[in-house]
């Protein structure tokens, strides 16, 4: 549940080790909008590796019982900000991909295929 965008929290090195056995190389910590977790510059792609709890997940999100208010307007905007900054990298000519932590935990491989995908189709 940690709330900043470490660069080593767990699902982004799963995330980064199936990356690299696929051959793709990233950058990290490059200067866009909303810090995104690996940036592919020649792909103009970003992967952003979302936290289930502060993401609301549709699976996994669940309101904390003590000062409820507080969370749903933190969580929301959250979420708003993810929206915003999604249209800001679109925008400026980048396409943007989410991955949840669950799905890098149940499948990094398949996550790190969707991201190798997408950045074979820009060549
Ligand atoms: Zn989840």
């Amino acid at each position: 549940m940690s709330r900043n965008r470490g660069r080593d929290t767990g699902p982004e090195v799963l995330l980064r080790k199936a990356l690299w056995k696929l051959g793709l190389r990233y950058r990290l910590g490059f200067k866009l909008p909303g810090r995104p977790d690996l940036v592919f510059p020649g792909a103009r792609l970003v992967v952003f590796v979302d936290g289930c709890f502060w993401h609301s997940c549709p699976e996994h999100r669940v309101m904390p019982k003590n000062n409820a208010g507080f969370w749903a307007r933190k969580l929301v905007r959250t979420t708003e900000r993810d929206a915003a900054i999604e249209q800001e990298l679109s925008q400026a000519g980048w396409r943007v991909i989410r991955l949840w932590e669950h799905e890098i935990h149940s499948n990094a491989v398949g996550a790190a295929e969707r991201v190798a995908a997408a950045v074979r189709v820009s060549g």
